[in-house]
């Protein structure tokens, strides 16, 4: 990868000794992680055989910190991260339902809506998520290269009717922050790109990465907003926390996409739970994904009825700060669709009869 000089515009915050070390410390996390069944069996009680078999097609990677997290929080923690054998069952067996690579313009770019792209800058994560949508291409592969980058760029350049660049992965943090700056820089260059958002999930997997350096380097480039992701209560740790903290004090509005997964969150006290924690540490719920039918991931899909049940349990009985748009994803790259409980139960000549968060019943005008 070409780089361009850095600067150190961040240096009025930390001395470049501080940045070095506090990026070497998350390196650092990332190189020590547990990527072998072998090495797994240290920590948890697994099957390697079936481990092994498993990670042969979908790599694992934990890092120090989750790993330390699951081993401590259970199984909906590492039903994220442990590779299960039903990730081979063939079943559902679409490993691109959503059409991405037929809506790629170039590679790395997913054009499916008129004013925005997601950008692929990185096809590595913090941890690999067993459910993940982007399975048949994350983890794998040789790293994505400057020129592919810069071919993203400037595709985005030449098409003048997009005005949000969304930055996904793998998990765009990854990148190191030289290379974030850069691309960042190219970004912010193009005057029809009003904003960029950087859908990433380290706040919750790797919180270390998220150092007064980056932030700094990310606060330059306003307006600028990250999606992170958390998918239960227990990933808001203090660490959790204090990524978030600096995010938002650099006046970067944080959002949460959450992946709605059997035996992680799929219970109302657990979704409470997570939403409130969220918005407690200044992050506003945006999405909660219905799982989409990618290869190897059924194991992990609700029910939408369950899905829209979870939707009910939120809204009026926990802040509507903590209410997430239930979302689905049409196969076929048909685009995101909004489910909500069905509120109205009636629909007469001059007004409909509806029900409240307590199922009482009410009428209201049509017109
Ligand atoms: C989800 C998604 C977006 C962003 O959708 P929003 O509803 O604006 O958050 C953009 N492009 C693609 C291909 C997507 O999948």
């Amino acid at each position: 990868m070409t780089i361009t000089p850095l600067n150190h515009h961040y240096a009025s915050i930390l001395t470049p000794e501080q940045a070095l070390l506090e990026e070497r410390d998350w390196q650092e996390l990332l190189a020590a992680s547990v990527i072998s069944a072998e090495q797994l069996a240290t920590h948890l009680p697994i099957d390697p055989e079936n481990v092994d078999r498993v990670a042969g097609a979908y790599p694992m990677r934990i890092n120090p910190y989750f790993l330390e997290l699951a081993c401590r929080q259970g199984a909906p923690l590492q039903r994220q991260v442990v590779p299960c054998i039903d990730e081979l069952l063939t079943a559902d067996a679409i490993p691109d339902p959503l059409h991405e690579e037929h809506q790629s313009p170039v590679e790395g770019i997913i054009h499916r809506y008129p004013d925005r792209v997601v950008f692929l800058v990185s096809n590595r994560c913090a941890a690999y998520c067993r459910f993940c949508m982007r399975k048949r291409r994350v983890a794998t592969g040789a790293p994505i290269e400057w020129p592919t980058l810069q071919a993203g760029i400037d595709y985005i350049r030449s098409a003048t009717e997009v005005t949000d660049v969304i930055l996904s992965g793998g998990d765009p943090l990854l990148r190191t922050d030289t290379q974030l700056e850069w691309l960042l820089a190219g970004l912010h260059a193009i005057p029809h790109v009003t904003t960029i958002r950087i859908h990433s999930r380290v706040p919750s997997t790797l919180p270390q990465r998220i150092t007064p350096a980056l932030t700094a380097i990310l606060k330059r480039f306003a307006p600028l907003y990250v999606n992170t992701h958390f998918n239960h209560a227990a990933e808001v740790t203090p660490q959790a926390e204090t990524a978030c903290r600096r995010l938002v004090e650099a006046g970067i509005p944080l959002g949460c996409q959450t992946v709605l997964l059997r035996g992680v969150n799929d219970t109302p006290a657990a979704m409470q739970d997570l939403m409130r924690r969220l918005v407690a540490i200044r992050v506003k719920p945006y999405y909660l994904h219905q799982m989409d039918p990618v290869a190897g991931t059924a194991h992990f899909r609700v029910p939408i009825r369950e899905g829209l049940a979870i939707m009910r349990s939120l809204r009026g009985h926990i802040s509507g700060m903590c209410v997430p748009h239930y979302m689905i994803d049409l196969p076929g790259g048909g685009g995101k669709v909004p489910l909500l409980p069905d509120y109205v139960r009636e629909v007469r000549k001059r007004d409909m009869v509806v029900e409240n968060f307590r199922g009482e019943r009410f009428t209201y005008p049509l017109d």
